[in-house]
């Protein structure tokens, strides 16, 4: 009775007398936090923020409150991808567009995308490299002008002359020059520190290094290291310097051994992930991004004639098939997992097919859901922000109408979005 009367006072304190005010009455609500799915919870937003989480459905005593009735859904705080590029999406035709296509061109695309991420419940992503439409697309949706997630982005991915992201790889002569730290292109310790920098000038909140080969460029190897480890330090170094951390693109253990070394903060992929690398990354508090949807997504496409460059396909053959049991193995071991999936590399919208992968390959759902939330959120330095639907958190709530931990490729089929306070999709 008496906790009652205090659930009351607090109620009446807390939920009276505001005007934009919604609660959402939840029929069950995923604590990331506890790891636990607790029955019938009032959410109470107030502008952009969670004023309060209660038990029970609040029923709203002042005027100007609307109630958001999610009694047979599921809710959840807005999922985090840490691994998009949300300015493109590959196609056959992508070879070409790199001579095609405008950067307002890509722009337009780009909007699309972000809205497609958003609508499909990941209110947060962090985009792994593209040509600064990518810094664009962030500030215009910061500023309220277009629809779709926080975008925390590497602006142009770091390489080295004909490493993975060269942007003139198999390109004629005759129409590309010989790009340097400016584009993001270093051959030495100076030019590293000097790429960084320039990322940082443009915009960018994190850095992209492609450690090594990777599928997708038109280039033989898709997994031999292509920076020294001074290279990879120097970078890591000056990162920090500028508050950024550092993500690395890696297919071969030894690219990736030097990528943990010299001080990164994730792997993505990790295909060839040795038990040494392993305990490496335990050791140095790296995180693994699986990017599973990308291996299948890639071996499937190299399937249909024509879809890829010729060089491209035996490496997509190879590498594709290989992430989930990584994954596995890694997750087995203690690696700490980030959710991410390389959406652009294929169709952006279908992220959230990574969770089933993730289920699958022996991580249970509400782990698999923990990573892409409080474990992203962590990584970004926002864990008192976003991940979880608690008390002064940014209104990003996501609903489903199964359990996830029954059913986890709900996960595909998301029925509600709200981001920063606003609602962008209602049953
Ligand atoms: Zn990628």
């Amino acid at each position: 009775m008496k906790k009652l009367l205090l659930l009351l006072v607090i109620t009446c304190i807390t939920f009276s007398g505001f005007s934009q005010t919604t609660y959402i009455h939840c029929g069950k609500l995923v604590d990331t936090k506890k790891g636990i799915v607790k029955e019938k919870q009032t959410i109470a937003v107030k502008g952009n923020k969670i004023m309060n989480v209660l038990s029970g459905y609040i029923t709203p005593r002042a005027k100007g409150i609307t109630v958001i009735d999610l009694k047979d859904k599921v809710v959840m705080p807005g999922l985090i991808d840490m691994h998009v590029h949300i300015e493109s999406e590959h196609s056959p035709k992508t070879r070409l567009e790199k001579y095609i296509l405008n950067e307002a061109d890509r722009a337009f695309n780009a909007v699309g995308f972000a809205k497609i991420t958003l609508l499909n419940g990941f209110t947060t992503v962090r985009d792994l490299g593209g040509t600064g439409v990518n810094i664009s697309i962030r500030k215009a949706i910061n500023a309220g002008k277009i629809p779709g997630p926080r975008v925390f982005t590497a602006g142009k991915s770091l390489a080295t002359t004909g490493g993975h992201a060269d942007p003139t790889n198999g390109s004629s002569r005759r129409l590309v020059g010989n790009p340097g730290p400016k584009e993001g292109v270093v051959n030495s310790v100076e030019e590293a520190k000097k790429a960084v920098r320039q990322r940082y000038k443009n915009g960018a909140d994190c850095i992209k290094i492609t450690a090594t080969g990777g599928v997708l460029s038109v280039a033989k190897s898709g997994d031999n290291p292509q920076f020294t480890l001074e290279e990879i330090k120097a970078i890591c170094e000056t990162a920090k310097d500028y508050g950024m951390h550092v993500a690395a693109h890696a297919h071969g253990d030894e690219g990736m051994q030097r990528a943990i070394l010299g001080g990164v903060k994730t792997i993505e992929h990790g295909t060839y992930m040795s038990d040494k690398t392993i305990e490496l990354m335990k050791k140095h508090d790296a995180y693994l991004v699986p990017t599973i949807t990308a291996g299948k997504e890639v071996a499937e496409k190299a399937k249909v004639k024509g879809f890829y460059p010729e060089i491209v396909v035996p490496k997509a053959l190879a590498v594709g098939p290989q992430i989930q049991g990584t994954f596995a193995r890694a997750y087995k071991k203690g690696v700490g997992i980030a959710f991410g999936t390389d959406a652009g590399v294929f169709e952006h919208g279908i992220n959230g097919k990574e969770f089933a992968y993730m289920v699958e390959a022996g991580m249970p759902a509400i782990e698999a859901i923990q990573s892409a939330t409080i474990t992203n959120a962590k990584i970004l330095e926002m864990e008192n922000e976003i991940g979880q639907v608690d008390k002064g958190f940014f209104a990003d709530i996501i609903a489903v109408n199964e359990d996830p931990t029954q059913k986890i490729n709900t996960m595909e089929n998301i029925v509600f979005v709200m981001k920063n306070g606003v609602v962008y999709k209602e049953k």
